[in-house]
């Protein structure tokens, strides 16, 4: 395994000459914005000194669009046109959001990309152009900070983000009018900002618990150098979770129905996170809603955060599980996002990892900085030095071969970026087109897969089957875009894709996908087994059909070929059946009746490609 370098964050010696780079931190709750100056990195405020920009758009019906705290002070009074948690609508298809409309006071109306539009009185809006709202109004910040245009961004995504969520961040910066250097998952982001390079050695946790996502990392430090051993985490859980859990303790001690307006909705919300965020510091708070008057206490707060609290503790067994190592294997457990503030979430990791964890860099801008210093590399700011950092896909790549099977050839957390290419051939003599199905999944049967994109190799020459040699070449760039490549290496004939998935794939789905391809295992292998013998039983049953129907009968007595006859109506029948190890007897029994007959075919043609020729000829080829 290749392990790169981390370079120290240092001045450049010639400050005029720098590039204006940043590092965003595009947050489902809170965006933030940071570059590296005179050597340090920091967040830039705005003009009110606040560094943490809502992550929330407002549209009013005269097209004007106000972005932040602004925006979010709209919110109670204009809910259907005041856009929060934008980030988990992006690059999710209308199904998967289905389960969060319920939850999210938006109306959500189909877009034409698959991501659902949300409906407002200045017309639809998509969650990537909401995006870019946002990242606007960070780059404008940093370039008034910066005075000038800026170079490039670096923007870090959850770990877990799929490529059409990778792509949808991409698209909103683009629209944006920003030069994305990088996408960096947000863990590996805050390892960079610790500077942890620098320490020792050994196996870092990186605990990101936000407002509406939590992921989990596992790093490797050796000798000043990360390698990312594996990711999980939950795009579905974060704060918001715990503001409702309170939320609903408010309706309950209340008397509260559940049937408030979206108003009131936000009202209680605000009033539950406030509340929640309070009890970092004092132990308990007094509750005003809706008339009701009530106190929450910490070790209230602590009951019903605790289940959510474990939901998180069990991804990092999962992904401890991923990385095959136990929580003793850790040296460092990092802490990102403004939940960690919590101290129950603090104990309680504590705990599980039998380590204090750190805690020093404040936990919001902890991304942010980490990203700013790996832009300030690319950028081209420290010549000579060189960072790249190494994540994991979370689900294996591959394409379809004969039978409907999945054949794996990037496996899941592998490291990227990375390239891999695997030769195939054709199955058919005469074969002129080959068509590339691009999948993504553990199953060993396309079916049990998602589908990424497809497209077709032509014009390769006419060959016999298996004589072309195919090389499919799987690229997966440091954003985790997939480029696949076939080329016919004889002829030289090639295509292409760029795979932008269909949006849709979010974390639960890859948990299903992960656990099904556990539980279904021994079955998998079977059905592979057994196709694998089909396909290898016809392509028997044609080639032998062929060439009977040309040299059987000059070749053959009559005896011979209704023996042949009969078997292969026999491999014929039992192709069909459900035993892998039937069929592969009977191609095995085939293949020994017909040996015979391939070596008097052998014969035949060399007798015929000898004909004409005279023994002096032959004997100055020899
Ligand atoms: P994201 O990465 O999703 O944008 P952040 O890292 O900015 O989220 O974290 C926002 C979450 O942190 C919100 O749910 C907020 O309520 C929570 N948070 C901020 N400060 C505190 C605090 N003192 N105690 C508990 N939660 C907090
Ligand atoms: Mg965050």
């Amino acid at each position: 395994m290749v392990l790169l370098q981390i370079s120290e964050p240092g001045q450049s010696p010639e400050p005029h000459q720098r590039r204006r780079a940043v590092g965003i931190d595009l947050g489902t709750t809170n965006s933030l914005v940071a570059t590296v100056r005179s050597g340090t990195p920091e967040t830039l405020p705005d003009d009110k000194d606040c560094h943490l920009l809502p992550s929330v758009v407002h549209y009013a019906a005269d097209g004007t669009v106000t972005v932040g705290h602004d925006a979010q002070s709209r919110a109670t009074e204009d809910t259907l046109n005041t856009l929060a948690s934008i980030k988990r609508f992006m690059g999710r298809g209308t199904a998967d959001v289905k389960m969060l409309g319920s939850q999210l006071p938006y109306e959500l109306v189909a877009g034409d990309s698959g991501m659902p539009n949300f409906r407002t009185v200045a017309g639809h809006v998509s969650p990537v152009a909401a995006s870019a709202e946002i990242l606007r109004v960070l780059a404008d910040r940093a370039e008034s900070a910066l005075d000038g245009p800026l170079d490039g961004a670096v923007i870090t995504v959850p770990a877990y983000f799929d490529e059409a969520q990778r792509q949808a961040t991409k698209d909103a910066a683009t629209l944006a009018g920003i030069k994305v250097l990088r996408l960096l998952n947000e863990p590996t982001a805050a390892a960079v900002a610790y500077g942890l390079d620098q320490g020792g050695e050994g196996i870092i946790a990186v605990y990101d618990l936000g407002g509406g996502t939590f992921d989990i990392s596992i790093l490797r430090l050796s000798h000043g150098v990360f390698e990312v051993l594996a990711t999980g985490g939950d795009s579905a859980l974060g704060g918001d979770d715990f503001d409702h859990a309170i939320a609903e303790w408010c309706c309950e001690q209340a008397g509260l129905g559940t049937n408030l307006d979206p108003g009131q909705q936000r009202q209680l919300m605000a009033v539950a996170r406030q509340a929640k965020e309070t009890l970092a510091d004092q132990v308990e708070i007094g509750i005003t809603v809706s008339g009701w008057q009530g106190r929450l206490d910490r070790e209230t707060l602590n009951r019903l955060a605790d289940p959510l609290i474990e939901k998180t503790l069990r991804a990092c067994r999962r992904t401890l599980r991923d990385a095959e190592l136990t929580p003793k294997d850790i040296s460092a457990v990092v802490m990102v996002g403004g939940s960690t503030r919590m101290l129950r979430v603090r104990e309680v990791v504590a705990e599980t990892f039998s380590r204090e964890p750190m805690v020093d860099i404040d936990p919001d801008c902890v991304v942010a900085i980490g990203a700013a210093i790996q832009a300030d590399v690319l950028v081209g700011n420290k010549p000579g030095d060189e960072m790249l950092l190494l994540d994991v896909i979370p689900l294996s790549l591959g394409l379809e071969t004969m039978g409907g099977l999945m054949e794996k050839i990037i496996h899941r957390n592998t490291t990227i970026p990375v390239a891999k290419a695997q030769d195939f051939t054709t199955y058919k003599d005469g074969q002129t087109a080959m068509a590339i199905h691009v999948l993504q999944g553990e199953r060993e049967l396309i079916s049990d897969c998602r589908s990424l994109a497809r497209f077709e190799l032509r014009g390769i020459p006419p060959m016999v089957a298996g004589a072309a040699k195919i090389r499919v070449k799987f690229q997966v760039d440091a954003d985790g875009l997939l480029n696949v490549s076939a080329k016919e290496l004889n002829s030289g004939v090639e295509a292409h894709i760029e795979v932008k998935p269909s949006y849709g794939l979010n974390d639960e789905e890859v948990t299903r996908m992960l656990r099904e391809s556990y539980t279904h295992a021994r079955d998998d292998m079977q059905l592979r087994a057994l196709r694998e013998q089909q396909v290898e039983a016809d392509r028997l049953y044609e080639d032998l059909s062929s060439a009977m129907s040309q040299d059987g009968r000059t070749l053959l007595n009559d005896k011979e070929y209704h023996c042949l006859e009969v078997a292969l109506a026999d491999l014929k029948q039992v192709r069909d059946s459900t035993s892998h190890r039937e069929i592969a007897r009977h191609i095995e029994m085939v293949s020994k009746t017909s040996e015979e007959f391939a070596a008097r075919r052998m014969n035949a043609s060399i007798k015929k490609a000898l004909a004409g020729h005279s023994l002096d000829e032959l004997d100055r080829d020899i």
